[in-house]
């Protein structure tokens, strides 16, 4: 008898998005009780108070604007020119770094870690990241038979855990050619951590004395999905200028997103960009992804690109962006603010959060207090070692209403 079609390596465990699961329990429950007595965490997307998604006029109404052919004609495999000029220019701002820099489209975020996972490891590698992280992580990595393993992201004193990110940073590269890791800054998925300058120089340090070993390869991939949400735009971008002339085998990539900064989470748009002191390393990286793109999903999205681009070659246009992603930016910090204070106040742990869409909250039973909290309507994401919040989902009443209960639902299992 046939039991499976599917080839062995295509067959994974069947379970359902648990994110997807809980958000649509959140919702029946609103449809039950009442939008007012429900908060729906799960979500990791901006919502207004009223759970509708946010979606920006500034890019809407320049989408809507296109010629019909600026939609539907292919776009170039590696983006269109215009795009990735604009998108140097929107993520870098004042913060170039002084290298060789190649930007390849992709499909959203996630079509970058793909591309720089494919084409800078080899099977059986490890990839390196920290032990909160996001899990597509895996499923990206897994699927092509590479493993993901992880070092503590915090120490004692709740801040980068280098001590532990250099221990398996070593250990990795005592073993594999490569060392490719993923660091996910500013606004990390899920707690909210932002990697300080300080650290950065630290984490470049470390980098730089295992590159002397020319036989090695290091790959440092920065996930810059919120970073449109993660504070002051300068300061955030000040550690660009720390990937200049790094030592020929250290390429940084990152991974630019459209779907936070723009609202355009459908749209599937975004790029990797190589950042390289070597000109043909550059040029390798460009021919290796544009490989990739043509294997996979050939070209992207073109309206999304010209929605890009249209921004930010026109000032007033790119003001009128600013001005409003800014509203948006505010009431994000508002809502983590009320969060994070009420948190302080009654004495509910924390991971330490800087900026962006989430906050997380260590325990050791996360399934099951997520499953208490659901009695009281409220809808979190129960993580390996804790819960997530979407702050960008949660109204400012609700984000100062919801540490309370979480504190209550813990001490009821505790003194079960
Ligand atoms: N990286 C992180 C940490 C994310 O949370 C997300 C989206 O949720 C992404 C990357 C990629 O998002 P997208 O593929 O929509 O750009």
């Amino acid at each position: 008898m046939v039991k499976s079609m599917a080839a062995k390596h295509a067959i994974w465990p069947r379970e359902n998005d648990i994110i997807f699961n809980l958000s649509e329990r959140a919702q029946r429950a609103e449809k039950v009780t009442g939008k007012d007595n429900v908060i729906n965490a799960t979500i990791g997307a901006l919502m207004d108070d009223d759970g509708k998604l946010i979606t920006m006029e500034s890019v809407y109404k320049e989408y809507k604007e296109l010629p019909n052919g600026e939609i539907g004609a292919y776009a170039s495999l590696a983006g269109q020119p215009d795009y990735i000029e604009s998108v140097k220019k929107i993520f870098f701002r004042e913060y170039m770094p002084d290298a060789h820099i190649r930007v390849v489209a992709s499909p959203g975020g996630s079509g970058a870690i793909k591309l720089a996972l494919w084409n800078y490891t080899n099977i059986g590698d490890e990839i390196l990241t920290s032990d909160w992280f996001w899990s597509p992580y895996v499923s990206i990595a897994e699927e092509i038979d590479r493993k993901v393993v992880t070092y503590k992201l915090f120490n004692e004193g709740n801040s980068f855990n280098l001590t532990s990110f250099k221990e398996n940073f070593l250990r990795i590269a005592d073993k594999q050619e490569r060392i490719f890791t993923i660091i996910n800054t500013p606004g990390h998925n899920p707690t909210g951590y932002s990697v300080s300058d300080d650290e950065w120089d630290e984490i470049l340090d470390l980098s730089k004395e295992v590159a002397k070993d020319e036989s090695k390869k290091i790959m440092i991939f920065v996930d810059a999905a919120y970073i449109d949400f993660a504070g002051d735009d300068k300061v955030i971008r000040k550690f660009f200028r720390k990937f200049s002339n790094l030592p020929e085998n250290i390429l940084v990539m990152v991974g630019f997103s459209m779907s936070k900064g723009f609202t355009a989470y459908g749209m599937r748009m975004g790029a990797v960009i190589g950042i390289t002191s070597d000109e043909n390393i550059a040029e390798e990286f460009h021919y290796s992804c544009v490989h990739s793109c043509r294997a996979n999903w050939s070209n992207c999205n073109r309206g999304a690109m010209a929605i890009l681009s249209n921004i930010v070659k026109d000032q007033e246009k790119f003001n009128l962006y600013e001005e409003e992603k800014k509203i948006y930016k505010e009431m994000l910090s508002v809502r983590a603010k009320a969060f994070v204070d009420e948190s302080e106040k009654i004495g509910l742990e924390i991971l330490p959060y800087k900026a962006g869409f989430f906050i997380s909250i260590p325990c050791d039973n996360p399934k099951e207090l997520c499953e208490e909290l659901t009695k009281d309507n409220v809808y979190t994401i129960p993580l390996k070692m804790g819960l997530r919040f979407a702050v960008c989902a949660v109204s400012e009443s609700k984000c100062k209403i919801a540490p309370k209960i979480i504190k209550n639902a813990m001490e009821y299992l505790e003194s079960k």
